[in-house]
């Protein structure tokens, strides 16, 4: 299934399943459900009895090939990808000190060759998903583009990009262009709500009206973090941050694993709440945390509204290095000196 506010884009194409383009280009911000799209496009078309209703029945041979992530007539081309062709000793001795690529390269792209002009295993379409496309390297763009300008039958290329205009002109221009927006809030909410998300509303707001990243947020209990870090910015404010650095500082060190609440993740958090500040000083509303609106009031008021921006600007700058391997006692301490600087009196 596709998420309610694409079943417009879904019937615009389930009228012409048999004279689809060679390539689709989905495009649209991060976390609107273009993937979950794919998917539904990618399994309906390797689907060999489709429903009525014009997806996938789940229940036949290619079905079941396709939700074992194993059908022959599918290939999927992601970052690190090239990995999977190490073999196993090398696996074992590097991999913890591998870096894993954050590119998709020319050998992955190579790799299709057979797989694009040969018959299909099965009896439908071939489908290759790239996602992001972007993350092809020049190299891997080129290979690609080869064989866009000369379609085999029966394959269908599906790019999907956050960031569209980082492709090469020359593959967008041989893609047929889906556009993804975000949702209407009215949908995103009610669809959060029925996916049991308990406060659809702030959590939208905060993660700029991304649906999919709001419902990952309450599943990874990152609301309830954020909720905590708030009301430290105010201790913070009122006694002093050694408290609160320390809290974060032991929070920080417990989701090593997790990987989810990172250093980057916390600036990105309070970038959100001085950006708030500044807005609310300037406009009288909230882009980020309207329901805080009567606790950003008081301090946007104090504040300069210079030194606010100047503190927006030092977090994106933080922001930057924010993944290096820093002390993270030091790092969360100087964070918060720079916000307790932002939010001074006026000069
Ligand atoms: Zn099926």
């Amino acid at each position: 299934m596709v998420l309610d506010w694409h079943s417009s884009l879904w019937l615009r194409l389930a009228g012409r399943f048999d004279k689809l383009p060679h390539a689709l280009l989905l495009a649209g911000p991060q976390g609107v459900g273009k993937s979950r799209f794919a998917r539904a496009l990618a399994a309906r078309l390797l689907c060999e009895r489709p429903g009525p209703d014009g997806f996938a029945c789940g229940q036949c041979a290619g079905c079941r090939w396709f939700q074992g992530g194993n059908h022959p007539d599918l290939r999927l081309l992601e970052p690190g990808g090239d990995e999977a062709a190490e073999t196993a000793d090398e696996a074992a001795e590097g991999a913890a000190a591998k870096k894993k690529s954050d590119q998709i390269v020319i050998e992955q792209v190579r790799g299709l060759e057979k797989f694009v002009n040969l018959g299909a295993h099965r009896h439908g379409y071939k489908v290759v998903l790239i996602r992001p496309a972007e993350a092809m390297n020049l190299a891997a763009a080129n290979s690609l583009l080869k064989m866009l300008e000369e379609p085999a039958s029966g394959v269908l290329f599906i790019l999907i990009s956050n960031n569209p205009m980082r492709l090469l002109p020359t593959i967008r221009s041989r893609c047929q262009v889906l556009s993804f927006a975000k949702p209407e809030r009215a949908a995103a909410e009610q669809w959060l709500q029925a996916a049991g998300v308990a406060r659809p509303g702030p959590l939208l707001a905060r993660t700029g009206g991304v649906p999919l990243a709001a419902k990952a947020m309450a599943q990874q209990g990152l609301d309830d973090q954020w909720d905590a870090f708030l009301t430290d910015l105010a201790e913070a404010a009122a006694t002093g941050s050694l408290a609160p650095a320390g809290r974060w500082e032991i929070r920080l060190k417990q989701d090593k694993g997790g990987a989810e609440l990172d250093k980057a993740t916390l600036v990105g958090w309070l970038q959100k709440w001085v950006y708030d500040l500044i807005s609310i000083k300037l406009t009288g509303l909230a882009r980020y945390h309207p329901e805080q609106a009567e606790r950003l009031a008081p301090i946007a008021e104090r504040a300069s509204a210079a030194n606010l921006v100047d503190c927006y600007n030092e977090l994106l700058r933080v922001r930057a290095v924010a993944r290096h391997p820093l002390n993270p006692r030091l790092f969360l301490e100087d964070l918060l000196a720079r916000y307790l600087k932002g939010v001074a009196p006026g000069r």
